[in-house]
């Protein structure tokens, strides 16, 4: 590819994708109005639940797709930056505590084995065998192939391996802007100057929406989504699953933690932790697994989901020559990281995906915009 490469946004999307360009070959620069990998990224559960998210269609395809390519990511980032990102393979279980919620998860179980995943039905017994914390329920499923990561873990790794490669990380700038006519992108311009680029991507998150610049017919919606979360000291082994329940999740961790998340909020730029997000995520939590009452909350944090429209997100080519998109992950863009710089670094090569991932096209947004040759 001739010219370097510039994404705009440092976080796990950002990263994995200059990550990506450069195992291929391409110059890649990445710049960052903050610190890389210390937003949605940081904030996020980790969980990687094709199936418990409820998902279905094109996007199911996707993210199933992308939780395939785990381990293997999991394992080369290993071994290029010895970081390890505790990917857990216990799998997910999710209760019910009636009749509507039993055959509600039955449906969902019957849908993830026609997927050819490991997916059965645990009676309240063999629930609690598993998960000994737990408030009785009447039955639950055991949704095998779902995994969690530790997101913060995999932004260190995912930034070791960028630097590695030579990428060069700009962090921290107090602004930064599309440079573009009407036709192509020219590059970028930031506080310390301009950087010429043939090709720009925008992984920006919650804020792709807003970055300056962008000529109008190549502009998408983006909407922040907040969502507040906590994490709880447990003892080791307290909860070994994902539990995954209407009210409340709950990741373990390697470290000790127990993650509880998380509200979704429509609430604008504003991170704030309130009294209200977490009695709700507390009220969830104790409700599934009333033993978790004395542990001690270790953490409060929230972060903004980047939502679009559709529920669906952009990856590929904009609107104007050069330009390109990868955002809009919503609930899932830890699940999706891998398979987006995969598609991402694929259409910017001008390859076609293995994945169709005609659904998540950012021309969706402007069908007529294409300038006449
Ligand atoms: C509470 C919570 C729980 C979640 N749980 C899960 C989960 O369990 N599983 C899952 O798959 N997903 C989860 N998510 C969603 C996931 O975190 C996001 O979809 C994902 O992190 C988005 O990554 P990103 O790189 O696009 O965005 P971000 O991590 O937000 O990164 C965007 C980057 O762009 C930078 N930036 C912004 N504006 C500019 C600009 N103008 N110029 C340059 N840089 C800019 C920011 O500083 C930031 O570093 C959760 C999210 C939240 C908030």
């Amino acid at each position: 590819m001739e010219g370097e490469v510039v994404i705009i946004g440092a976080g796990l999307i950002g990263l994995a994708l200059a990550r990506e360009l450069a195992h291929r070959g391409a110059a890649v620069r990445v710049v960052d109005t903050g610190e890389p990998g210390r937003q949605a990224s940081w904030a996020a559960a980790g969980m990687l639940a094709p199936s418990s998210e409820g998902l279905d269609g094109a996007f199911y395809d996707l993210c199933a797709a992308s939780l395939a390519r785990y381990p293997a990511f999991a394992a080369a980032l290993h071994e290029e930056t010895d970081l390890d990102i505790h990917l857990r393979r216990e799998g997910f279980i999710t209760p019910a505590y009636d009749d509507r919620g039993v055959a509600k998860l039955e449906a969902e179980v019957a849908d993830a084995r026609a997927r050819g995943f490991g997916a059965s039905m645990l009676t309240s017994v063999d629930t609690l065998r598993l998960e000994p914390s737990l408030a009785p329920v009447a039955a639950s499923a055991h949704f095998e192939h779902e995994a969690s990561v530790d997101n913060r873990r995999l932004g260190r790794a995912l930034r070791a391996a960028v630097e590695h490669l030579g990428v060069r990380l700009d962090e921290g700038l107090p602004w930064v802007r599309l440079a573009a006519t009407q036709r192509r992108v020219n590059g970028v311009e930031t506080a310390n100057g301009f950087i010429p680029a043939p090709v720009v991507i925008n992984a920006a998150g919650a804020w792709a929406g807003t970055l300056e610049g962008v000529p109008e017919r190549a502009r998408v919606p983006v909407e922040p989504v907040k969502g507040q979360i906590l994490a709880l000291g447990m003892p080791a082994n307290l909860i070994r699953h994902t539990i995954y329940a209407e009210h409340a999740y709950l990741v373990p961790r390697d470290d000790g933690r127990l993650i509880v998340g998380a509200t979704v909020e429509r609430a604008g730029f504003d991170t704030r932790v309130t009294a209200a997000g977490i009695h709700r995520l507390l009220d969830g939590a104790l409700r599934v697994a009333p033993a978790l009452r004395d542990l001690a909350v270790v953490e409060t944090w929230a972060g903004l989901r980047p939502g679009t429209p559709d529920g669906l997100p952009y990856l590929g080519a904009g609107s104007i020559e050069g330009y390109f998109l990868a955002t809009g992950h919503l609930r899932n863009g830890v699940l999706l990281t891998p398979i987006t710089a995969e598609v991402v670094a694929d259409t910017v090569e001008g390859r076609a995906p293995r994945v169709d991932v005609a659904a998540f096209s950012p021309e969706r947004v402007h069908p007529t915009s294409k300038a006449a040759p």
